[in-house]
């Protein structure tokens, strides 16, 4: 089926100034000006829309961005008192059932805290309860689900208050995603690519692991990606010594979630010198002998790598580890294999200049900055300005040469593909601030880069026809809109995957 577009505004290398574009099947086959050589079967008039690659959300967590879609928000949270207010209607509007919150942050509470155990158990009259922190690295928990987690007591990151971090949060988030029905989880995964379709994004990186998801959850995912219309799903499976899991999962990588640290939210990324408001410099979980054998490991079975690296302490680890692998297997091989991390918050001028080198891909989060960088923010809380200011150096990691690919880390921040790129173009700090088009090209054809597909994310002859129509305003000259702070972001018209449409006003 040959489908005509016409009277759009199309971003194409092919010409600048192109206003049609024709697509057979599932290919671009024509990109020009006016009427198309040939007959087509259908001739669309966009009214003058922006027609652009779609967008790749390198980060995501389809399952909990579900449920966060369709459970208990905790992000528009104002306080403690309405926080407990808000578990205590969830849990009677689910009739006693588990309680799954996301998105809470003490720091911008007037009580500076989170909820404690005896709290949750009498918002929700002795339910499950398990509420996620905004970072996802902590969370509060009622003593019914720590009864059914009996463990948790006695590993690390336990608190009696039912705050808990590292090993005893990841051994309490098992038994709460058990506590998840099939139906259930595939509901929260269709919800999850609904949404990315409905922003313009036609494929996302979902980062599944032992960790923070499960086998069955990335298994599930894909095979839902490939019955049903939607965003085209890359997976990653997070393991040490994973490339077999990885492999029989149908995952591109043994990479993404992997950790080498935790956030700096929860004091749990790793640092080099300590936190300005902690008495100790976080957490490794991995040394550089470890990464260094999983990079030989992914190499040598030509697969990615990959790993999650906040900290500069968990950074000088993994790019360490990098640099080891490269002295066994050779530079060519590590390049060739493309590993990626993860973050990349606190990275300097010599990292930097490691991973170029490796040609290792960033995946970063600019909604990260926009929410806790700056001079009043949480980084700064947390390390103190002089080193809240070096984070996220996107400028630095372009300059360099190190590929970026943007992503939303969803449910950790929501999907939001124009929202991110302007972030990235308005950086808290000027001197890391990136063009609108080099933001926006690390949010379409990056994503496909990190996804080791190297032309992906350019509306040209031969291409997928994976595009997105946008309602971009006042902006109706060529080009992308300038995204200025006080203008609307573009609006979603019409997603299509691959000759599809997805989403449709
Ligand atoms: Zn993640």
């Amino acid at each position: 089926m040959r489908t005509l577009l016409v009277n759009a505004r199309v971003l194409s290398p092919e010409d600048p100034g192109a206003t049609s574009l024709v697509t057979d099947g599932a290919v671009i086959s024509w990109v020009g000006r006016g009427g198309a050589p040939g007959t087509v079967e259908a001739t669309v008039d966009l009214a003058g829309a922006l027609v652009t690659p779609a967008f790749v959300d390198a980060h995501v967590h389809a399952t909990s961005t579900g449920l966060a879609l369709q459970g208990l928000d905790l992000s528009g949270c104002t306080s403690l008192a309405q926080c407990l207010r808000a578990v205590e209607a969830h849990g009677r509007a689910r009739r006693g059932g588990v309680v799954l919150g996301h998105g809470w942050d003490e720091t911008t509470w007037p009580e500076h805290r989170p909820p404690t155990r005896l709290e949750l158990d009498r918002a929700s009259y002795g339910g499950v309860v398990y509420l996620t922190r905004v970072d996802v690295h902590s969370a509060v928990v009622s003593s019914a689900l720590l009864a059914a987690a009996p463990e948790a007591r006695a590993a690390e990151g336990y608190t009696d208050s039912g705050h808990l971090s590292s090993e005893a949060h990841h051994l309490v988030r098992r038994v709460a995603r058990e506590s998840l029905r099939p139906a259930d989880r595939r509901a929260a995964q269709r919800a999850a690519r609904d949404r990315a379709a409905a922003l313009g994004v036609g494929a996302f990186h979902e980062l599944g692991g032992p960790d923070v998801s499960s086998e069955e959850d990335l298994r599930e995912l894909l095979a839902l990606a490939a019955q049903e219309p939607g965003p085209d799903v890359v997976g990653y499976w997070g393991q040490l010594d994973g490339v077999r899991t990885a492999r029989d999962l149908g995952a591109l990588g043994a990479a993404g979630d992997l950790f080498a640290d935790g956030s700096i939210g929860s004091h749990t990324a790793c640092l080099r010198a300590p936190y300005a408001d902690a008495d100790h410099a976080g957490h490794a979980y991995l040394s550089a002998a470890q990464v260094r054998d999983h990079v030989l490991a992914c190499t040598a079975a030509g697969v990615q790598a990959g790993f999650h690296a906040i900290g500069d302490g968990a950074l000088a680890t993994v790019v360490a580890g990098l640099r080891e692998a490269a002295e066994r297997a050779g530079v060519t091989a590590v390049r060739a294999a493309r590993h990626r991390l993860e973050h990349v918050e606190m990275v300097d001028e010599a990292m930097i200049a490691t991973l170029a080198e490796l040609g290792v891909v960033a995946s970063v989060q600019p909604a990260f900055d926009r929410l806790w960088g700056g001079a009043g923010g949480m980084y700064a809380e947390r390390l103190g300005l002089p080193r809240a200011l070096t984070l996220n150096p996107f400028a630095s990691l372009a300059a360099a040469g190190v590929v970026i690919a943007l992503g939303s880390d969803a449910p950790v921040t929501p999907i939001d593909p124009w929202g991110t790129v302007r972030a990235a173009a308005r950086h808290r700090t000027a001197t890391q601030r990136v063009a609108v088009d080099v933001a926006f090209s690390a949010h379409t054809r990056g994503g496909w880069w990190a996804a080791r597909v190297d032309d992906g994310g350019l509306l040209r002859v031969g291409a997928p026809a994976t595009y997105a129509v946008w309602d971009t305003g006042t902006h109706t000259g060529p080009g992308l809109p300038a995204l200025r702070p006080d203008e609307p972001l573009p609006s979603c018209l019409r997603t299509v995957v691959r000759g599809r449409t997805v989403y449709e006003v």
